[in-house]
């Protein structure tokens, strides 16, 4: 017999499979003995109370043998003499996924990146970072993989109702991710095993008959009669396709500048932007696990913090226990921060974004107050994005050196003398940020800090460090679809897709955006 518990277990006792055994036994009134095994079905942490509980669901197999995990394994098709193929732009969650699906479904796809293999773009982030010097066709957003690769791997999405987040689970699992993604509230990858899974990615594709081209990038597409007829890439190739799925990210800023010249219906769209934090772990472990040293068996703790400040949202995105604050950029002359963790999470620091909410208004006005010219329309906030990552950039001084201050000193309008160490390679100089960021996104953060320190205990610390600027949260323009058909209402074989054009906030909801395009164009095109 096969049957379900959830059990509530202490730490120690959820790391030992006897210890498990012996709960499911007495919760069921059995012997040990009869209980021959168990898989684990779901698993998270109650860190609510003084005791930390590790909440399991499992499947026991109870006087039967016991059997491993139903694996769903995904069959993709030879698609080398499909009659229809898909031209895929760009090669993040959102392209690979969609690619994926497409061979499920006998389409060939063709996917063109910008960016380098995943090998090679190893070799850029190590200059960026090292150097301070920034590949723009080959860093932390672009190349194969996109964002996804050399991101932190955290698989957590609410977009529940977006498509199958099972599947996507799935897929990373066949690919070579933990078991363990499966069944956890909170999986997470780690940025040093996410590029075996991606190549793994692209050899099924190569495998089936797809095609994968690297330093590819789409310069510019024809249109006629409202369709794409070819595109053009930056070798001077001109290509064609039964249907094209535009799925760029949000920092391929040239995209969204080319559709504004072509005409081609874009849209502005709120977005995010604040600073990145970090704090030692062993402040956050003390406030979230209520002890002075985390427990063996416990992960890095984490923390979600949100704050209503003067009316605008405060809150914490992308925390990386145990993790490395990383320089984004793409360009030169601007800076970015994001942050990433290796699988076991075991750096001394924890660092996370902490965003305010930007409108359209927010951003004109910045730019009338400092006496820019300023051009209403879809490239507004993109352009004040741009304009604060190249405050912060001149603020550090050059070479991708992040402007930083302790955190009661940026609450307290004070100069850090000195700064505590840092994850961040390319290294802070100390400045005044209000100097760097907006006032009503400085101040937004003042009342968001305090009023977190009130919340969680030793968060409010100048052992903290504020790290700007953290400003490709998600993307400043829209590129909008028909909801009907998910293709452009001007371009009826044109598919945006992802983060980039604005129906995904992270890997998972890319992932699922990119499938959903691949079966929507297979309906279309069969
Ligand atoms: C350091 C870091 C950590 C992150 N951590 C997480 C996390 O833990 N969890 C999470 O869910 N999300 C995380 N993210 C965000 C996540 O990576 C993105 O949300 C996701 O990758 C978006 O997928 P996408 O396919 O839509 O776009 P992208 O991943 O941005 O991919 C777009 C691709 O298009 C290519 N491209 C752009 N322009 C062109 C062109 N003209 N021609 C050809 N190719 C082009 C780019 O090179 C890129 O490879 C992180 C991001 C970073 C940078």
């Amino acid at each position: 017999m096969q049957k379900e518990f959830t059990l509530r277990l202490k730490p120690q006792e959820a790391a030992s499979t006897e210890t498990i055994q012996t709960h499911i036994a007495r919760t069921a009134g059995l012997a040990l003995k009869e209980v021959n095994g168990f898989l684990i079905t779901k698993q998270s942490i109650d860190a609510r109370g003084k005791q930390v509980w590790i909440n399991l669901g499992v499947k026991a197999f109870i006087n039967e043998p016991a059997v491993p995990r139903n694996r769903t394994t995904y069959l993709f098709k030879q698609v080398t003499h499909s009659p229809k193929r898909v031209i895929i732009i760009g090669a993040g969650p959102a392209g690979l996924f969609a690619a994926l699906q497409l061979l499920e479904l006998g389409i060939q796809p063709v996917v063109i990146e910008r960016g380098k293999d995943v090998k090679s773009r190893r070799r850029d982030l190590a200059r960026l970072n090292k150097e301070g010097i920034v590949n723009p066709e080959s860093n932390y957003c672009f190349g194969e993989g996109g964002a996804g690769t050399y991101s932190d791997g955290k698989l957590y999405t609410r977009s529940s109702k977006r498509g199958d987040i099972d599947k996507v689970l799935q897929l990373f699992y066949q690919f070579g991710a933990e078991e363990s993604i499966l069944y956890q509230s909170h999986p997470h990858i780690g940025t040093n095993k996410l590029p075996q899974i991606i190549t793994a990615m692209r050899q099924q594709i190569l495998d089936c008959g797809g095609e994968l081209h690297f330093n590819k990038k789409l310069t510019d597409i024809h249109c006629n009669d409202g369709k794409i007829e070819s595109i053009t890439t930056a070798d001077g190739d001109h290509l064609k396709a039964d249907a094209y799925i535009l799925a760029t990210g949000h920092s391929a800023r040239d995209i969204f500048v080319l559709f504004r010249k072509k005409e081609i219906l874009i849209a502005s769209k709120p977005f995010a932007l604040g600073v990145r934090i970090e704090h030692p772990q062993q402040i956050v472990d003390a406030a979230q696990y209520h002890c002075s040293i985390r427990e063996e068996q416990l992960p890095p703790a984490s923390y979600s913090l949100v704050e209503q400040v003067n009316g605008r949202g405060v809150f914490s995105f992308c925390m990386c226990p145990g993790g490395i604050i990383a320089p984004a950029a793409t360009d030169p002359g601007e800076l970015v921060v994001n942050g990433w963790s290796p699988s076991k999470r075991n750096n001394p620091y924890a660092n996370s974004g902490m965003v305010v909410q930007i409108s359209e208004e927010d951003a004109f006005n910045y730019f009338k107050q400092q006496k820019q010219p300023v051009e209403a329309g879809p490239l507004l906030l993109m352009h004040f994005q741009q304009a604060i990552e190249q405050k912060a950039f001149q603020a550090g001084g050059g070479k991708f050196v992040a402007p930083a201050q302790r955190m009661a000193d940026f609450c307290n309008n004070r100069f850090s003398s000195s700064l505590p160490d840092c994850s961040y390679l390319p290294g802070l100089a100390s400045s005044s940020l209000n100097q760097v960021l907006p006032g009503f996104v400085y101040t937004s953060l003042q009342g968001g800090f305090s009023s977190f320190g009130k919340k969680m205990r030793g968060y409010f610390t100048n052992e903290a460090v504020v790290v700007a600027t953290e400003s490709r949260t998600s993307s400043p323009v829209r590129i909008p679809r028909l909801p009907d058909t998910l293709a452009h209402p001007q371009l009826s074989n044109l598919y945006p897709c992802g983060e980039g054009a604005g129906y995904a906030g992270g890997i998972v909801s890319a992932a699922m955006d990119g499938q959903k395009l691949a079966s929507m164009i297979y309906e279309k095109l069969k």
